[in-house]
């Protein structure tokens, strides 16, 4: 039994504290509670054992309604759903965050560099989409039914079919727009003018995930067509872009390579923008002093052709490059999987 009048008047306080409290464990922590508790040294010894009985007495009243408090709290609010009403009138607006603890993609904040980069070099920015069929994925790029290239492309498929019979797919790549963009753009060659465009956007792949694999990532395509485009020209385009993107100097390597609807087609690389090969323990080039990009090359022909563009008049080139990619080596991100995650420690940090 409490009988001290110092602890009874703080019991009377904390009490009240506690049943109105909205975090009521922390007034457990209260300095009253610790004052409280360092007060026993000035306590006469001979009274010293009978204070510590009835303060922790006191703790433990204060805790069980701090509990029962808490578990009022956590209580939810279930009134009786009249189904017959237009809409649900007792649905309670969400509380949300207010916009300025918010903050945007880290994703989408560097699509918009990238499309920036690229509008100031004459670029126009299209979309992609995320359910597309058999004929822009393969066909329209150089890809005939059972070549064997199509494994590469490993992707989703719906159960829904197009008017051929062949299921629709979800993009393993964004290459999959460059036929819409040669037929929208057309008229530009009739005028004089190139047909530039890029497509930043989602694509999918059925991959095993690890931390340089997800399902479900971001690729930018560029196309360029115009008068007597040559390798020269995508070089140095690519080259201009990375520079722009990475705020520095970078030189870069080209590997021949093999795609069908590029010919010829390349793998592009490029000095390691954190250690130019000076560190063997780099994370991003692992330090041989060069990071594969992207993959790129001058449009095949046949992919001219089924866009109604004539190749003895025009050629261009197209490059895709992982976004992911771009991002992870710009801010030294170890893991592809912290981008589709809804981690906001991680999300925070831009
Ligand atoms: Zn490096």
């Amino acid at each position: 039994m409490i009988d001290n009048p110092k602890l009874l008047q703080l019991k009377e306080e904390l009490l009240q504290q506690t049943k109105t409290s909205d975090s009521p464990q922390t007034i457990l922590r209260s300095d009253k509670l610790r004052q409280a508790m360092a007060d026993i040294r000035n306590i006469d010894p001979a009274k010293r054992g009978e204070y510590g009985k009835q303060l922790n007495q006191l703790k433990q009243e204060l805790s069980s309604v701090a509990e029962a408090r808490q578990a009022e709290l956590e209580q939810v609010d279930l009134k009786p759903i009249d189904v017959t009403a237009p809409m649900d009138i007792n649905c309670q607006v969400p509380q949300l965050l207010p916009s300025s603890e918010g903050s945007r993609h880290p994703i989408t904040q560097e699509i918009e560099k990238i499309s920036q980069i690229f509008e100031r070099m004459g670029y126009v920015v299209e979309e992609s989409r995320e359910i597309d069929d058999q004929y822009h994925m393969f066909e329209s790029l150089n890809f005939p039914k059972d070549h064997p290239a199509r494994d590469d492309y490993d992707t989703f498929m719906t159960e829904d079919v197009d008017k051929n019979g062949d299921r629709l797919i979800a993009p393993a790549h964004t290459s999959t727009m460059q036929n819409r963009i040669l037929r929208k753009y057309i008229d530009n060659l009739e005028r004089g003018e190139p047909i530039a465009s890029i497509v930043p956007d989602r694509v999918f792949r059925n991959e095993d995930l690890d931390a340089r694999h997800e399902h479900t990532f971001y690729q930018v395509e560029g196309v360029y067509v115009a008068k007597g485009v040559n390798v020269g020209n995508l070089i140095s385009t690519l080259q201009e872009f990375l520079q722009e993107y990475y705020g520095q100097k970078l030189d870069v390597r080209v590997n021949p390579f093999y795609f069908p609807f590029t010919e010829p087609s390349f793998e592009f690389a490029l000095s390691c923008p954190f250690c130019a090969g000076d560190n063997s323990n780099c994370k991003v080039c692992s330090g041989e002093g060069w990071v594969e990009l992207l993959g790129c090359g001058l449009i095949n022909p046949n992919v001219l052709k089924s866009a109604g563009i004539d190749p003895s008049q025009y050629s261009g080139f197209a490059f895709g490059c992982g976004i992911d990619r771009l991002i992870m080596m710009k801010y030294q991100i170890e893991d592809i999987r912290y981008l589709e995650s809804a981690k906001l420690d991680f999300l925070k940090q831009f």
